[in-house]
């Protein structure tokens, strides 16, 4: 387990380089716990701050769902805007999503200053129903382009199926802001910024245990030593066990499943014209894009299973010739799964639980650029008390149900499943 897991995104690492591992007690002003996203953008944050800071992943920088994900960044939240505007009002949804476009534009940012071939992959987001749909369509996109300002265009049949050789698509919209990068290298290189910045990131440094002794914060690693800090924000998402039970029990761990194809670049091209990132607008949908060097990477289905289902690659497969039957014998390249942290209310946990205890984390499957708002958003918290992140604080820590709530979250999918199943019966007649 303390490698990365085997797949496209491991196979085209640009740099192999090991971090160091925790070997000795240290003390510092900050300890973030966890080397996915969240916890690396607040390191090098609070290390741009001047902060001297300590990051420990317990395996290896980017090796949960930050370095398998589908590598897609765009603005907005796992919960969706609608039903957060339905939830807050528009002011506070508007506040919201302001700050996850600051999250997108930190990740476009860094892409450009690392400036790495090979690092961003492709620009625009085009959502696709699977069901005609146009009204429904047009008022949300005019809504978002309205009340938002977000970059959005409505397509009709046409232009969709110009850009996608399938019969199953109907209307859609283009997010021009959105793009998609490889997130695994992503990780690395902003790990390897934060370190150029001053933070100390030690791979292989598992955190057991967390209290506070009186006087700061103690967090004990696996190897016995200990880091000592007035600070720590704790970034473990659906990886994080046995350590604040308080969280772990708000974050239901859903995995998602992605296969990458061997190169066909003409026949990829030939069926699939879009360059940028693809999903259709069910529930738990079909996400997927064109990787940059010919391969089609697809991610879909969830489940509250940890383990991978046994005949995962089939099961994609099956999804993809569904959609596009000319792709006929695809060879899948590789196979893989990854957890999300959802809290039940959908929207990620930032904030201050105790003097000096922080948290980021419950990004469900939208973190690309709320990990980056976040880390901002804690760093500046404990550099110079910005509250900001009390624009979050209608989304507490609830108990996610233990195994009841995963097995809730299940029926849901399900259900959700059948919902879009029925709806797409229903109004396929184009
Ligand atoms: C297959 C898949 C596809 C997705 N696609 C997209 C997408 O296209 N776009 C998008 O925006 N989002 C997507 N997501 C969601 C996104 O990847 C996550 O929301 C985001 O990466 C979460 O980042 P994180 O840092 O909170 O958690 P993680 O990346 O999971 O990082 C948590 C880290 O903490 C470490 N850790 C846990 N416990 C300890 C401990 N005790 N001590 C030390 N370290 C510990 C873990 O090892 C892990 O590295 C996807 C997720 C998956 C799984």
């Amino acid at each position: 387990m303390s490698d990365y897991i085997s797949g496209y995104y491991q196979q085209s690492l640009t740099d192999r380089r090991d971090c160091k591992v925790l070997e000795t007690h240290c003390a510092v002003d900050v300890c973030v716990v966890g080397g996915g996203l969240a916890g690396l953008t607040t390191a090098r944050e609070l290390a741009i701050g001047g902060k001297k800071v300590v990051l420990l992943e317990q395996y290896k920088i980017g090796w949960g769902a930050s370095g398998r994900n589908g590598g897609f960044v765009s603005s907005g939240f796992a919960l969706g805007m609608p039903a957060l505007e339905k939830r807050l009002g528009f002011r506070h949804a508007k506040a919201l999503y302001d700050l996850s476009v600051t999250g997108l534009e930190y990740v476009a940012d860094r892409v450009r200053d690392f400036s790495d071939d090979g690092l961003k992959t492709g620009d625009g987001w085009l959502s696709v129903s699977r069901h005609d749909d146009e009204n429904n369509i047009r008022r949300s996109t005019s809504h978002m382009v309205d009340a938002y300002g977000a970059p959005l265009r409505y397509c009709d049949i046409a232009t969709v199926r110009r850009e996608l050789k399938s019969k199953r698509y109907f209307q859609g919209c283009i997010d021009s802001s959105a793009f998609h990068i490889h997130p695994l290298n992503y990780a690395r290189r902003l790990a390897e910024d934060a370190q150029q910045h001053g933070a100390i990131v030690y791979e292989q440094s598992g955190v057991i245990n967390l209290f506070y002794d009186g006087l700061e914060w103690v967090v004990e690693t696996r190897s016995g030593n200990v880091v000592r800090a007035r600070d720590v924000v704790m970034c473990g998402s659906a990886y994080l066990q046995k350590v604040l039970p308080k969280i772990e029990r708000a974050i239901l761990p859903v995995a998602t499943y992605v296969i990458t194809t061997i190169p066909e670049p003409d026949m990829l091209d030939n069926i699939i014209g879009y360059d940028g990132c693809i999903a259709d607008t069910r529930r738990a949908g079909d996400y997927y894009r064109k990787t940059g060097n010919g391969r089609l990477l697809w991610g879909g289905r969830i489940s509250t299973r940890r383990s991978e289902p046994r005949k995962l690659a089939g099961l994609l497969k099956k999804d993809i010739l569904s959609i596009y039957p000319e792709f006929g014998d695809l060879k899948i390249e590789s196979a893989w799964s990854g957890l999300m942290g959802y809290c039940v209310h959908k929207m990620p946990l930032i904030g201050n639980l105790k003097p000096g205890l922080w948290v980021a984390t419950g990004f469900g499957g939208h973190g690309l650029n709320t990990t980056a708002m976040a880390g901002k958003l804690i760093a500046s918290a404990i550099g110079s008390g910005d509250d900001q992140y009390k624009l979050f604080d209608p989304f507490k820590a609830m108990w996610g149900g233990g195994v009841l709530g995963r097995s809730a979250t299940q029926i849901a999918y399900w259900h959700m499943q059948l919902k879009d199943k029925w709806d797409e019966r229903r109004k396929s007649k184009a």
